[in-house]
């Protein structure tokens, strides 16, 4: 079938206003595999916007040519809402400007809800126990329809999940402030996705089992490993939705023949994975090993300052070695107004902040290490 391209109605905010996510649509419905492709989920991370722009041509030339197998699915743009939010000239894309938080948190988890309806179903064949989960997964997507007092963002997070959630691939496309390419993704998910990695150049992979708050693609994958777990006596269930959260490099890092590149490499990827006929080449060495995201060094600001960076993202650090300096221009005594800020593990620095003066608390940098840190009282995500 030829590209289409669909409007899907968000809630309305205010009267006489209401948003819609561009939906392009590749291949025959139902086709396998099926990828789903979205960015700009946190509306200020332009990269991924372009990578989709360069991945939907690529796309529709590959379905001229007849060499599409399986279905696509591209939402370039996430988060329409949050790409109107401008404060005195000033996108504000990660958090949701009335009381729906952070963009990326809050997507459902439907385990629960899949389990009852294929608990007592499951037999010894892993691709019928896929087939029945994933119908389950999309019941209990059904069952959580937002009602009509349901905020846009509420309703957007319902759409996008609804469009991924049956999908074997799922890439969120996202960005950090300064940063090289890195990956999140599931512990169960690896090293299935080490061919993205590699395809991509990412410079560090982390993993977790939950990484707490429902991140859209743990949203996706998650389900998969806890039914794994809770059904184990039934039958086999693998890890059958393969997402990660793509970070494609730092907020400033727009740049149309690197997002032709990258775009090139997911269309590598999709052709490694069948749902695009073609010959990928071969694939290229892995930059990093993949490291657990208890390890990840949030170094961060101790007290206000202005940001003096040491290390740049792609840099290795040791244990204890000097990353940054917050200074306190108002420091009495200039002597005593500087605190530098040290490494806790060895390992990459994959991001740093691209903010220069800092309040309390402020993330500085991001070190992937690979031994895990002390236990953190929230969520191993930052925020
Ligand atoms: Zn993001």
């Amino acid at each position: 079938m030829a590209h289409r391209v669909e409007e899907l109605a968000l809630a309305g905010t205010r009267t006489g206003t209401r948003r819609y996510l561009t939906v392009h649509r590749f291949g025959t419905p139902g086709a396998r595999p099926k990828a789903y492709v979205q960015a700009g989920l946190h509306a200020d991370e332009i990269p991924g916007m372009l990578v989709a722009h360069h991945l939907i041509g690529a796309l529709a030339a590959a379905d001229a040519a007849g060499t599409l197998r399986g279905e696509v699915v591209v939402v370039p743009v996430a988060n329409p809402g949050g790409l109107a939010q401008v404060v005195a000239g000033v996108p504000v894309g990660r958090y949701a400007l009335d009381r729906d938080g952070n963009f990326n948190r809050g997507f459902a988890d439907l385990a629960d809800a899949a389990e009852a309806g294929v608990r007592g179903r499951l037999g010894s064949d892993a691709e019928s126990n896929v087939a029945l989960i994933r119908e389950a997964l999309r019941a209990a997507h059904a069952g959580r329809t937002p009602r009509g007092d349901a905020t846009e963002v509420e309703t957007q997070r319902h759409a996008l999940l609804g469009l991924a959630l049956d999908a074997d691939l799922v890439f969120d496309l996202h960005c950090d402030m300064e940063a090289v390419v890195h990956l999140y993704t599931g512990d169960a998910l690896w090293p299935d996705a080490a061919d993205l990695a590699a395809e991509l150049g990412a410079e560090a992979v982390l993993l977790a089992r939950d990484s707490g708050g429902g991140p859209f693609d743990e949203a996706c994958s998650s389900p998969w490993w806890t039914l794994a777990e809770r059904l184990a006596d039934e039958g086999p269930v693998p890890p059958a939705c393969l997402a990660a959260t793509v970070e494609l490099r730092g907020k400033a890092d727009v740049d149309d023949p690197i997002a032709a590149a990258d775009a090139a490499a997911l269309m590598r990827v999709l052709m490694r994975r069948g749902v695009v006929a073609g010959d990928p080449g071969p694939l290229p060495a892995l930059r990093c090993a993949a490291t657990p995201l208890g390890g990840l060094d949030r170094v961060l600001a101790p007290a206000a300052g202005v940001v003096s960076l040491r290390k740049r993202p792609g840099d290795r650090v040791a244990a204890g070695e000097a990353v940054a300096d917050i200074i306190d221009p108002a420091a009495t005594d200039p002597a005593r107004a500087r605190t530098t800020l040290v490494a806790r593990t060895a390992g990459i620095l994959m991001a740093r902040t691209n903010l220069r003066f800092a309040g309390p608390g402020d993330l500085i940098a991001s070190i992937a290490g690979a031994e895990v840190l002390d236990a953190r009282g929230h969520g191993l995500l930052f925020d």
